[in-house]
C-alpha cells in the first residue's frame, strides 16, 4: 500500500506522531494508501517554514513577473500530469474519470490567469487635499495563508486559493481533508519540479480537529481561506477571531433550481439532472431544491423520473459511467439517514431511496439517484444540506411564490432559473438572494467569474480579478516634500 509523507519546508517528512491512517477507495470499499496523521507539532513546523519563506529570500526577492512565471510552470506541469492526478482522485474520492479529465484540463487556467495577474497589481496616486504631500497606495501580501480544503474536489478547490494567494506574494500551508489527501500530496512533487522555493507551499495532512485549530490559531498565520461545511466554517471563524485574522469562507448550500411553465422542459430536466446527480450531489452548488411551477409540475416530474431512472452507475474509471460512489463512509451513512428523515417528514419517494444494489456497483458506496416529490420547504430535507444524490421537488404557484420559497433558506450560494421570458429572468436574478444565479443553465463556474455565497454560504469571493483582494492588504504612504 502506498505510504505518503507530508511536504514541509521543501522536504518530504514523516508525521511527528509516527502514525498514518488508511484512506479508502469508495468504489472497492478497500483502503489503498496510508496518509500521515499530522498533529499540532507538524502544523507549527509548516507555519514556521512558510513564515521563513515569506520573510527570508528567495521568495520575497522574486519580482511579480518571476512569481507569475513559476505559477504558469506549475499550470503546465499539472496539464502534463493530468491523467495521473485524475486517476488519484478517482481512486481516493470515487470521482468519475470523465469528470476528472475535464477538471484537470481546466485547473491549469487558474495558475495561468492569476499568474498573469501577478505583475498587474497596481496601487494609485491620490490627488490629496493637503499641500506639499505625495500620497500613494500599494498592495502587500498578507503573509502566511492557511488553506483548508474539503474532500469533494481537492485539486480544483485548492487552485481557487493557491493561485490568487501566490500571485499576491503570500506563502501557504495547505490542509486537505483526511478523506482525500493523496492528490494534493502528489501535486507537491510538481510544485517542487516547478522550482518554488522551499516553504512557499506546504501540505500538512491529518484529522481536521487535530491539525485544523493548530493552523488557524497559530500566531504567525495572517489569513485563513476555508472551503467546507458551515459548521466547521463557524469554528474556524471563531478560532481566527481570537487572533483577529482575516478569513474567507466558502461554505454549504441548498440551492433552488426553479422551473417556470414557459421553460423548455427538456432543457430544464437536463439542468436538474446535472444540478443534483453530477458528482453524486457532492457539490456545494448542487441544485437540491427543485422548485416547479404547479401548471407544469406533473409533466416535468414525469420527464425527470424517466431521465433519472436511466442513469448509469458503476466503475468510475469507465467513460460511460454517469454516477459514481459516494466519496466516504460517514457521507454514505449521512445520505442514507436523510432518506429516512424525508420519509418520516411526509415527503413522497418517487425514485431511488436506498443504497444501490446493482451488480455493477459491487461493494462500493453507491446510493440510487433519489427524487422526493410533495416536499414542503420547511421539511428538513428541503432545509439541510445533504451533499448527496437526493432531489426534493417543491411546487410553486407564481413568481412571487418562487422567490419567497427560493429565499426561505439559511444558505445563499447559488440558484437556477428556467424560463424563456427574459424580463422574468432579470427579475429573478435581481431578487434571489444567492451569490450566483444561472438562467437556462446550471453549474457554470470559471476562473474569471466571482464565486461565493450570501448568508450562511460564506464570506468573501473566490475566482475573478477581485479574488486577489482577499490575499492582499493596501498600504497608504504619505510623503511630505
Ligand atoms: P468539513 O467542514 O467537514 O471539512 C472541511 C475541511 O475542514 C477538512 O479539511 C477538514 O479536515 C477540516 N476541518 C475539520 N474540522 C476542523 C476544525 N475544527 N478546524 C479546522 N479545520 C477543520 O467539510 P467536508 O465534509 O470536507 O466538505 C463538504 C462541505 O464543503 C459541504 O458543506 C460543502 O457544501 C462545502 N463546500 C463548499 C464549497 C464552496 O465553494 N462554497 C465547495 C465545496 C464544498
Amino acid at each position: 500500500m502506498k505510504k505518503y509523507q507530508m511536504y514541509i519546508g521543501g522536504k518530504w517528512e514523516d508525521p511527528a506522531s509516527g502514525e498514518w491512517f488508511e484512506t479508502l477507495n469508495p468504489y472497492t470499499a478497500e483502503p489503498w494508501a496510508l496518509i500521515p496523521r499530522g498533529n499540532a507539532e507538524d502544523a507549527a513546523r509548516a507555519v514556521q517554514a512558510a513564515h521563513r519563506a515569506m520573510h527570508v529570500g528567495p521568495w520575497p526577492k522574486l519580482n511579480a513577473t518571476q512569481r507569475g512565471a513559476l505559477m504558469r510552470k506549475l499550470g503546465d506541469l499539472i496539464a502534463a500530469n493530468a491523467e495521473r492526478l485524475a486517476e488519484i482522485e478517482v481512486k481516493d474520492n470515487g470521482k468519475l474519470i470523465s469528470e476528472m479529465r475535464g477538471q484537470l484540463n481546466y485547473i491549469p487556467q487558474w495558475y495561468y490567469y492569476f499568474g498573469g495577474l501577478a505583475d498587474k497589481i497596481q496601487g494609485s496616486v491620490i490627488p490629496i487635499d493637503k499641500p506639499n504631500m505625495f500620497t500613494y497606495t500599494k498592495h502587500e501580501p498578507m503573509g502566511v495563508v492557511v488553506g483548508i480544503i474539503p474532500w469533494n474536489s481537492p485539486l480544483m478547490l485548492v487552485a481557487w486559493k493557491l493561485a490568487p494567494a501566490l500571485a499576491a506574494g503570500n506563502t501557504l500551508v495547505l490542509k486537505p481533508s483526511e478523506f482525500t489527501s493523496a492528490s494534493l500530496l502528489e501535486m507537491m512533487s510538481l510544485v517542487e519540479e516547478a522550482g518554488f522555493p522551499p516553504g512557499v507551499i506546504n501540505v500538512v495532512t491529518g484529522l481536521g480537529n487535530e491539525v485544523g485549530p493548530a493552523l488557524v490559531e497559530h500566531p504567525q498565520v495572517a489569513k485563513v481561506a476555508f472551503t467546507g461545511s458551515d459548521a466547521t466554517g463557524q469554528k474556524i471563524y471563531e478560532g481566527a477571531a481570537r487572533g483577529l485574522k482575516r478569513v474567507s469562507l466558502e461554505l454549504g448550500g441548498k440551492s433552488p433550481n426553479i422551473v417556470f411553465d414557459d421553460a423548455n422542459l427538456d432543457n430544464a430536466v437536463n439542468g436538474a439532472i446535472a444540478g443534483i446527480f453530477a458528482a453524486v450531489g457532492q457539490a456545494c452548488i448542487a441544485g437540491s431544491r427543485m422548485l416547479v411551477q404547479e401548471s407544469v409540475h406533473d409533466a416535468f416530474v414525469e420527464k425527470l423520473l424517466k431521465a433519472a431512472s436511466t442513469i448509469k452507475m458503476g466503475d468510475p474509471m469507465r467513460d460511460d459511467t454517469q454516477v459514481g460512489p459516494v466519496a466516504n463512509l460517514p457521507q454514505f451513512d449521512k445520505v442514507l439517514a436523510y432518506m429516512e428523515i424525508a420519509r418520516k417528514d411526509g415527503a413522497h419517494l418517487a425514485l431511488g431511496g436506498d443504497r444501490a444494489r446493482r451488480p455493477e456497483c459491487g461493494k462500493g458506496l453507491f446510493v440510487e439517484p433519489t427524487v422526493f416529490t410533495g416536499v414542503r420547504n420547511n421539511m428538513r430535507i428541503a432545509q439541510e444540506e445533504v451533499f448527496g444524490p437526493i432531489l426534493s421537488v417543491i411546487p410553486f404557484r407564481d413568481e412571487e411564490d418562487a422567490i419567497e420559497i427560493g429565499n426561505d433558506i439559511l444558505f445563499g450560494l447559488a440558484a437556477g432559473v428556467w424560463t424563456q421570458n427574459m424580463q422574468r429572468a432579470h427579475v429573478m436574478a435581481d431578487r434571489l438572494k444567492a451569490g450566483m444565479v444561472w438562467v437556462n443553465t446550471y453549474r457554470m463556474v470559471s476562473y474569471m467569474a466571482p464565486f461565493g455565497g450570501y448568508k450562511r454560504s460564506g464570506l468573501g469571493r473566490e475566482n475573478g480579478i477581485e479574488a486577489i483582494n482577499e490575499y492582499m492588504q493596501p498600504k497608504t504612504v504619505w510623503m511630505s516634500s
